[in-house]
């Protein structure tokens, strides 16, 4: 029996055994709260505070500009909501963001809009990019905040945010990017570029679920999202997951060491895939095909199939792929973003997404490149039966 194949990598990765290793000691003897005065609390707090400041050298930021959070969910709620609400105090009413978002931006905006605010939402065109004349007309000088996502979790689009970031900023808007999908396959200098906020996740990139980080511009004036005690200056009440934050640190160190290698060698993979499926399905369609795209996922549909019996299928093939987004995955429902870059309902029906990462290999490839044909086929015989 081959071993089974795993292209879900955009909806979570395997925590890297470096990262289990350097989290241990913090299930052990190491298991002091942070706010604690005494010598576990001293040793806990400098390991959180060396965490932050890696985590923060990643980013090319400033060690207090790092928020630790549970999840990129979190991050992207605590932009939004945070700066919306600030904001709303000084007459700023506006909530800008796109169709492509992932749920955990579009479910805060959704929130902010039921609190007051209106919500605004920029045009893409095909491939996913944001069009600039919606960008103008849209990120005024009444808008709180502007969310644009860095890299596309669904089709893997890449967004210009240096220039998007640019703009808002000299119409005084507070920017956000959710760079949950980029961290690991973007360089990111805070230094540089003018992002305000911006989303980073553990899972996506060898740490565990659960852990992530929102950057925080010095002077971004930001809500808190929880209240309580005085943790990260007040910020983030709730004492720190330590051990989480150790993970993260040593999981983002290794993912920037790493990126321009294992960015080159997954674009290799992912056009190989692609280039051997559509030679075998010539009237497949790849989405987001043709625009800057991050190289770990190949989203495809073939006409006349439908995403849930493909990935029955590969499934038992051993092969793990998902439909878009893990949240939607199990009930397969109609993509948001694939209906909001126009791709017609059958074809949007009949989405695979296949993410790439540290488990794909050269074989991988190979393997999936010559069965998913035959399986595509055999479902289009299907449906043509059942039609
Ligand atoms: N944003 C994007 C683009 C994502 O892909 C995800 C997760 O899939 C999230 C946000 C949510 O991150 P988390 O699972 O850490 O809450």
């Amino acid at each position: 029996m081959p071993s089974p194949i795993y292209l879900d990598h955009a909806a979570t990765t395997p925590v890297r055994p470096e990262v289990v290793a350097a989290m241990t000691p913090f299930f052990g003897p190491r298991f002091g709260n942070p706010s604690s005065i005494h010598r576990w609390g001293r040793e806990a707090r400098a390991a959180l505070d060396e965490a932050r400041s890696r985590v923060a050298r990643c980013l090319g930021a400033h060690t207090d500009e790092i928020c630790f959070t549970s999840c990129g969910t979190e991050g992207d709620n605590f932009a939004i909501l945070g700066a919306w609400r600030t904001a709303r105090q000084r007459g700023r009413r506006a909530v800008v963001t796109s169709g492509i978002e992932h749920k955990a931006v579009l479910g805060a905006v959704h929130q902010a809009a039921l609190e007051g605010a209106e919500e605004r939402m920029l045009s893409v065109d095909a491939r996913g990019s944001v069009d600039r004349g919606s960008f103008g007309e849209l990120v005024r000088d009444d808008a709180a905040i502007c969310s644009v996502m860095w890299v596309n979790n669904e089709i893997g689009t890449i967004q210009d945010i240096p220039e998007l970031a640019h703009t808002a900023h000299a119409r005084g808007v507070t920017f956000h990017t959710d760079a949950v999908q980029a961290f690991g396959k973007i360089a990111i200098d805070a230094s540089r570029q003018p992002f305000d906020l911006l989303t980073v996740s553990g899972h996506k990139v060898g740490a565990p679920k659960g852990i992530g980080a929102l950057y925080i511009r010095r002077g971004t004036p930001l809500e808190p999202l929880l209240h309580g005690g005085a943790q990260d200056a007040g910020r983030r009440p709730g004492t720190e997951n330590v051990a989480f934050a150790v993970g993260f640190a040593c999981a983002a160190e290794l993912a920037t060491a790493e990126r321009d290698a294992e960015c080159a060698r997954l674009v290799r993979l992912r056009d190989a895939l692609e280039t051997a499926l559509m030679a075998r399905i010539p009237d497949a369609v790849v989405h987001g095909r043709g625009g800057p795209r991050a190289p770990h996922i190949l989203n495809i549909s073939v006409p006349g199939t439908d995403s849930e019996s493909m990935l029955m299928a590969l499934d038992l093939a051993g092969v793990a792929a998902s439909s878009g987004s893990a949240c939607q995955s199990g009930s397969v429902s109609p993509s948001h973003v694939l209906a909001a870059i126009g791709v017609a309902p059958d074809l949007a029906a009949a989405a695979v997404r296949m993410s790439l990462g540290a488990l794909t290999t050269d074989d991988d490839v190979v393997r999936v490149a010559a069965l998913f044909p035959a399986l595509a086929e055999k479902a289009r015989r299907l449906s043509g039966t059942r039609a």
